[in-house]
């Protein structure tokens, strides 16, 4: 798409307006199941601003009032008035799902379902906000995958890829896809920014509902492809796991004719109302029990209200600071520096002041659930940095270019 300097990898380019990183996708096989991870993806344009930058400076021309009438419009096609669930809302309980539940039902009167799949090991505040998320007024079918298994996948997953969160982020992604198909309901709404981080669909003019084009290659199957889940081909990991298809069942994408027989739905609320993670933040804590982390902020970074439910969370974000030199501190300050919550001089400090801090909290934890020792922990995270990455200095990595160099 762009061909530039700001998106060679090999060439570490912070955005002007935010603090992005374009090493962002460098090694980063998120959810991806084909392993089309590899390929690298243009992120910035060629003034050296990030395309989520870009989202945002359109966002300020949408008239959201309009937008919400589409909505409406749109909703209008799916409400049931006999009882049954008209709309599914995947979720953990947090600020996004609750604002997007609560605004489905209240302001349209649409009865929507939630579900969940469950975090690896829920933190204490997880575990509260979902039960808050249901207190508020919702029916909730909550997903616990196989923890021998998942702990498994955890652990092959940060061995192969330094990625344990692999096999969470694939598990939740197809999930509301069978919940969807299984319980007979057309529409599927997130409430999560994903375009604001700059990982979701940067074009805000096609308002056209999501049909199985836009389902991505992650939440489904295609037939053609090989499937590798924790780094590994799909029939290696059996083999030399011992492990059967129903193992595997709860990761395995749902395939793109099923969902497209079933005519389900997907959409964004954030394409519909104007997404602020502090606006949301405020809203979940007046109409729900929702509560921060009882720290503080969470490690790693200086919000206390993102990303809260799981205690692999801190380690998720810091091995994605090791491959790409970008924390939780970045991925949260890109965002209030866009919703303009903070300014980019500030949103600097606290990368420098927070990102890549090591989660100590629930190291231990984390350590005993993936039947690691702390020795292959480290030797682990050692092999997977990038030479243009780190650099060591007096026996001490740091990295070669941060955005507070600049
Ligand atoms: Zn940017």
């Amino acid at each position: 798409m762009f061909e530039n300097n700001y998106n060679n990898l090999n060439n570490i380019h912070f955005c002007k307006k935010c603090v992005e990183s374009n090493q962002r996708f460098m090694s980063t096989p998120q959810h991806d199941l084909t392993n089309d991870h590899l390929k690298p993806r243009a992120l910035f344009d060629d003034s050296g601003i990030c395309l989520s930058c870009r989202y945002y400076e359109k966002k300020k021309e949408i008239d959201w009032t309009a937008r919400e009438g589409e909505l409406g419009k749109i909703l209008n096609n799916f409400r049931k008035k006999n009882g049954e669930y008209d709309v599914l809302v995947p979720g953990s309980g947090g600020k996004d799902s609750i604002f997007t539940s609560i605004y489905l039902k209240e302001k349209f009167n649409m009865n929507p379902l939630t579900c969940t799949w469950a975090p690896g090991i829920f933190t204490e505040i997880g575990w509260k906000n979902l039960q808050s998320w249901i207190k508020s007024g919702f029916d909730n079918i909550l997903f616990t995958p196989n923890k021998k298994v998942h702990s498994l996948l955890t652990k092959l997953s940060f061995l192969n890829l330094l990625h344990p969160f692999q096999p969470f982020a694939i598990g939740q992604s197809s999930f509301p896809m069978k919940v969807a198909l299984e319980k007979n309901i057309k529409l599927v709404v997130y409430g999560d920014g994903m375009s604001e981080r700059g990982i979701g669909k940067t074009n805000l003019d096609d308002l056209n509902i999501h049909g199985e084009k836009d389902i991505k290659d992650w939440q489904t199957y295609n037939k053609n492809k090989k499937i590798y889940l924790a780094g590994l081909e799909m029939e290696e990991i059996k083999k030399e796991y011992s492990l059967s298809n129903s193992d595997l069942k709860p990761y395995m994408p749902v395939d793109k004719e099923t969902l497209r027989e079933n005519n389900i739905n997907i959409l964004h609320i954030t394409d519909f109302v104007s997404y602020n993670p502090q606006k949301n933040f405020y809203f979940a804590k007046e109409k729900s029990q929702f509560e921060v982390n009882p720290d503080g902020r969470s490690e790693g970074t200086y919000t206390k209200y993102v990303s809260l439910d799981d205690q692999i969370d801190g380690l998720h974000h810091y091995t994605w600071f090791i491959k790409t030199g970008r924390g939780r501190a970045t991925e949260d300050a890109c965002i209030e520096i866009r919703n303009e919550i903070i300014s980019r001089d500030e949103g600097v400090s606290l990368v420098k002041k927070y990102d890549g801090e090591f989660p100590k909290k629930y190291f231990k934890n984390c350590l005993q659930y993936m039947n690691i020792s702390e020795e292959k922990f480290f030797e682990t995270i050692d092999k997977f940095r990038p030479k243009h990455i780190w650099k060591k200095d007096n026996d001490k990595w740091v990295l070669k270019h941060a955005v507070w160099h600049d």
